[in-house]
């Protein structure tokens, strides 16, 4: 194991920033306390350029280093996290809890962002690599548009990116692993929200009504067959639920309900076949009922692809850390992550982090571990280091 030396100076910074971004927890593209907190300290690093505004909040820090790339043109490399947190009420006791209700760090973005600002800090009062890293604060991952906001504002353009890294904690993998693959590693997620419209009425006379909660009941068990009965079981897919509102009254059949949830898969044919099959059963479930269904189901995040020489040099600088035995290949998983997008525009590769024994990414108990600090900010700076070696 070979944490960056000098990280273990740095930690006790890195650390109370991350408390300090964990306690005022912003959403969405509203990460405006979150930006300006990154900005400043990437300016008080002394970063060639600190770029605010990218995708509405997004901040970009750019660090090139000083020795001279022998006999090519030097590389430039993205070096991504994200700052947004989630619309939960926190559930933990810790001293540095959220102080807005409602809302916590959830994702660990908290985590995510101070490692990577650890490594800026490194990063700039080190140089020692041929080429530019181009440091990305990207706001709204959590709703699946921060990285598209960013470029849609010329991200790779304007900063020259050729190549492109994303990291990601996972609760259950040890701290200190690291855990990675070649090729799909997270899935394609599309937003499913059905809106039914029945016939409210007297409980006592339901054969006048069409009662648009069992409507909801029977679309969610008939949907279930998508996966059972539909996709080959050994391909990845998944489709839950995770809202249904409907009903005003203890004493009335309810006329209208509404169901949101989503549907996750790895590959464009499955893709396809959920979607075909998710709108033909809601089809049948109107005739069956005779309930009118409006369904909308909407892209939210593409496949996340790592490409083949970008994995490769992210399981080299990750065994720099942690050792060989600590880097593991895992099979794929059906979260969603906007990342994809950024793998899309430039090659690129996203690696999972190990957060420990902690509770589940999106719980209300959940918290990003602080002794997975020096493998993540480590990580990052092996990964300047090796890639843009002179
Ligand atoms: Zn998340
Ligand atoms: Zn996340």
């Amino acid at each position: 194991m070979a944490i960056v030396k000098r990280v273990a100076d740095l930690l006790p910074d890195i650390v109370s920033w991350r408390h300090g971004i964990h306690a005022y927890p912003e959403f969405g593209f509203a990460v405006h306390r979150t930006s300006a907190f990154v900005a400043e300290r990437l300016r008080e690093f002394g970063c060639d350029q600190v770029v605010t505004g990218v995708g509405r909040t997004g901040v970009v820090g750019v660090v090139t280093g000083k020795r001279a790339a022998r006999n090519r043109k030097p590389k430039v490399i993205g070096l991504r996290s994200d700052l947004d947190a989630l619309p939960i009420e926190e559930a933990t006791e810790l001293p540095y809890a959220s102080k807005v209700n409602g809302f916590m760090h959830a994702c660990g973005h908290d985590g995510h962002a101070a490692m990577l600002l650890g490594a800026a800090r490194y990063l700039a009062e080190t140089r020692n690599f041929a080429g530019t890293a181009v440091l990305i604060f990207e706001p709204a991952e959590e709703l699946g548009t921060g990285a598209q906001a960013m470029l849609e504002d010329g991200l790779m353009e304007r900063f020259g990116i050729e190549h492109v890294y994303g990291m990601h904690n996972l609760p259950g993998l040890p701290i200190g692993a690291f855990s990675i693959r070649q090729g799909p590693v997270m899935a394609a997620t599309d937003s499913i929200e059905v809106k039914i419209e029945g016939r409210g009425g007297h409980p006592g006379m339901p054969h006048q009504c069409i009662d648009a909660i069992l409507v909801a009941a029977q679309l969610i068990m008939a949907l279930q067959q998508v996966v059972a009965q539909n996709v080959n079981p050994l391909e990845p897919a998944a489709i839950s639920f995770h809202q249904l509102q409907s009903g005003g009254s203890q004493r009335v059949i309810p006329e209208v309900a509404e169901l949101r949830g989503s549907m996750r898969t790895l590959t464009p044919e499955v893709r396809q076949l959920v979607k075909k099959r998710v709108s033909e059963i809601v089809a049948g479930i109107a005739l069956v009922t005779g309930a009118k269904i409006d369904l909308k189901i909407e892209s939210s995040d593409a496949v996340v692809f790592n490409h083949a020489m970008q994995t490769e040099l992210a399981i080299r600088a990750a065994k720099d850390v942690a050792g060989e035995d600590n880097v593991l290949e895992t099979p794929p998983v059906l979260g969603g992550e906007d990342f994809s997008y950024l793998a899309e525009a430039r090659p690129g590769a996203f690696i999972w982090c190990g957060n420990g024994d902690s509770a589940g990414l999106h719980h209300a108990a959940y918290d990003f571990s602080d002794e997975a600090i020096p493998y993540g900010t480590s990580f990052w700076i092996k990964l300047v280091e090796n890639t843009l070696a002179a």
